[in-house]
């Protein structure tokens, strides 16, 4: 209820903030059960949070992964607006690789994590009946949590696809920038694939570390460039990766590379689905381990 939350949070105290987003802030809580929570509450008077916030407790009511962020609760009362999630105790995948978090993530770890959120995502596309399009994949949207095991947050984009609005063209194309499906911005035919393609941007922010757009120049055509005119050396390649890692990448980064560009690929229907990322990065880490 809106007084357990209340209280929970130290009365949504400064010190308990741990965010804030497009829609609100986020506190930290812990409820009488001694659960730590992270509670999303609406800015009052935000009437696209509202929609989204329901969109949200929709979706995430019905799914349940361990490599999605789950919903504990929500709260509609006295005029408030909150959801509860379980807390991801290591914050978002960005703040770890721009370095802000002080974890450091071999890349190992970001090998599992890349594994770990592809298969939210596959289960979002594949499992989930009917399937769900995430919409806004991105390095803020997947979570760490204690064990740095990666869970796809933030839903209040998603659409859910149903036959009849398969392929279908949406009035307004939604997501954000460097991550959107070039092809769906274009001819706003929204399908699974559209995931797949961030997805692969993410993937290449986990060997970069860089964001997709930095300083005007696209990562995802710099890799493509390097990888073209890539020699022995991998000269140009290995100038691109994270330095933190450089000495850590195994043989598997030139195939892992490979895969990510294929999630890039202009044409939808050149890119794997996601079961096949899932697949594709399993063997990786077999044969990296
Ligand atoms: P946005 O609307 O910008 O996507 P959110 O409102 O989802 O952002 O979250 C804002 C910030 O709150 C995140 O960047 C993250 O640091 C933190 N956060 C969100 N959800 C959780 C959670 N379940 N556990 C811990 N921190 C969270």
């Amino acid at each position: 209820s809106y007084d357990e939350l209340k209280k929970c949070s130290n009365n949504f105290s400064e010190s308990n903030e741990i965010g804030s987003g497009g829609y609100g802030k986020v506190y930290r809580g812990m409820l009488s059960d001694g659960q730590v929570v992270a509670i999303k509450r609406a800015q009052q008077g935000s009437m696209q949070g509202g929609l989204e916030f329901k969109t949200e407790i929709e979706l995430l009511s019905r799914v349940h992964h361990k490599n999605l962020v789950g919903l504990v609760g929500f709260c509609f009362e006295q005029g408030e607006q909150m959801l509860v999630y379980e807390f991801m105790a290591n914050g978002t995948l960005r703040e770890s690789l721009s370095g802000r978090s002080g974890i450091h993530l071999d890349w190992k770890r970001r090998l599992r994590i890349a594994l770990g959120s592809a298969r939210g995502l596959a289960y979002l596309h594949e499992l989930a009946n009917p399937p769900i399009i995430h919409r806004d994949v991105k390095s803020t949207n997947i979570l760490l949590d204690e064990n740095l095991t990666a869970k796809v947050a933030d839903f209040g984009l998603s659409k859910l696809v149903s036959d009849s609005s398969k392929g279908h063209v949406s009035t307004q194309v939604k997501g954000t920038m460097g991550y959107l499906d070039p092809e769906y911005y274009m001819t706003q035919q929204l399908t699974e694939k559209s995931d797949v393609y961030s997805f692969g941007v993410v993937m290449l922010e986990l060997i970069t570390a860089k964001q997709p757009i930095e300083k005007g120049k696209y990562v995802v055509r710099e890799v493509r460039t390097a990888m073209n005119r890539d020699d022995e050396e991998h000269y140009g390649l290995t100038e691109m990766m994270d330095p933190t890692i450089r000495n850590t990448v195994l043989l598997g980064f030139r195939r892992y590379l490979e895969l990510a560009l294929q999630c890039v690929e202009e044409s939808a229907t050149d890119r794997p689905t996601m079961s096949e990322v899932v697949k594709a990065i399993e063997t990786l880490l077999q044969n990296d381990g």
